[in-house]
């Protein structure tokens, strides 16, 4: 077996804003590993961005902008993370038609994510939404990334990102692609809708109470966090107790991620009180530790010539790490170049 440098890989969709559950599941995790010391590519994916519904071209230039000022006003630093948009670097598209060859109809067929966003009109969807997990092979194998910190959302995409890296291995009779691990850590891997705690937050979700948007001003996270949909009871004395709880449990792992403390350590402190007393807790904490991010992205938003040249820096980084691999990719497949 060959042994791959390590090296990790993960991305975000510039759809709408970015909401809770991504900076806690994804990109918290993200600036966690660039000051590991670890070699970090993180990746606006724009490709994936038009894979659900109509994107109006305006929207998605903001959005793909917006995000790249939430990666730098969370921590990410272009000097220690190679920071771009995936559009602008043509082999993630090219691989991706490789891996659309080698990923079995059968395998798409399982993937949660499209049944969930298809929903029940499956026949109008995109077939972009269809192949979107063979792109994501795409974009993280490009690299030859070894982890993928996700939210526990994707660990499904990164498993058949194992498939298809190991089919083709296999079908050539190489070593060439790693098997990736995804890095699902945190108290707060799947943070769950403000109005449905069994359904995740979402970036796409039509409901905006649904979710704390990143943009969101401080009268807006308390008011959706007052509103939040929660039981009568007041808080267990133990974690134990949020068990048939989703929406207790979320409030609680909300609070334990922003803390940086433990479910236990919340209950140790919160436990018996009413949520109308521990609501406004959490919601002083989430305006604490989310207003000073939502202050630098709109001072960074001032300046879209200096995102441009950031994501532009590294899509130019990116593309030369890639183009290696998508050679080698092409010979071993046989196309003539
Ligand atoms: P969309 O609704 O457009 O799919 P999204 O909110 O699911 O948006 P993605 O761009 O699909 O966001 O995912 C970006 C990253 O955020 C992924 O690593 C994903 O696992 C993580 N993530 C998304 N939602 C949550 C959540 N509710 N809790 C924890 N992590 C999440
Ligand atoms: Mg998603």
């Amino acid at each position: 077996m060959t042994s791959f440098t390590p090296r990790v890989f993960s991305g975000i969709q510039p759809t709408n804003h970015l909401q809770l559950g991504n900076y806690l599941g994804a990109v918290k995790r993200f600036v966690a590993m660039q000051n590991d010391g670890m070699e970090t590519i993180y990746c606006i994916v724009d490709q994936h961005a038009i894979t659900a519904s109509f994107q109006n071209p305006a929207d998605l230039r903001h959005a793909t902008r917006e995000l790249a000022s939430a990666y730098l006003a969370c921590g990410l630093d272009p000097a220690k993370s190679v920071l771009f948009n995936q559009s602008q670097v043509p082999a993630h598209s090219q691989l991706a038609w490789v891996f659309n060859c080698v990923a079995r109809m059968g395998w798409m067929n399982r993937m949660t994510q499209f049944k969930d966003k298809a929903g029940k009109n499956a026949e109008k969807a995109s077939l972009g939404l269809y192949a979107y997990p063979a792109l994501m092979a795409a974009d993280i194998l490009l690299y030859h990334a070894t982890h993928v910190p996700v939210g526990e959302d994707q660990k499904q995409h990164v498993e058949l990102t194992r498939d298809i890296a190991a089919k083709f291995n296999h079908d050539y009779g190489v070593d060439f692609f790693p098997e990736t691990q995804p890095i699902i850590e945190g108290a707060a891997t799947r943070v769950m809708s403000l109005r449905d705690g069994t359904k995740k937050m979402s970036k796409s979700d039509p409901s905006d109470a649904s979710r704390i948007n990143l943009t969101d001003d401080a009268d807006t996270i308390a008011r959706k966090i007052r509103k939040a949909k929660t039981d009568p009871e007041p808080l267990p004395e133990t974690v134990e107790g949020l068990a048939d709880r989703p929406e207790a449990r979320n409030l609680v792992n909300i609070y334990a991620a922003l803390a940086e403390i433990t479910a236990a350590d919340v209950i140790a402190q919160h436990g018996g009180s009413q949520f109308g007393s521990f609501k406004p807790a959490l919601a002083d904490l989430a305006v604490d530790k989310l207003a000073p991010i939502s202050t630098e992205m709109a001072r960074l938003m001032g300046d879209v010539t200096e995102i441009d040249r950031v994501l532009s820096q590294g899509a130019e980084r990116a593309a030369a790490m890639a183009e290696p691999i998508i050679a080698q990719t092409y010979d071993i497949v046989g196309f003539v170049r």
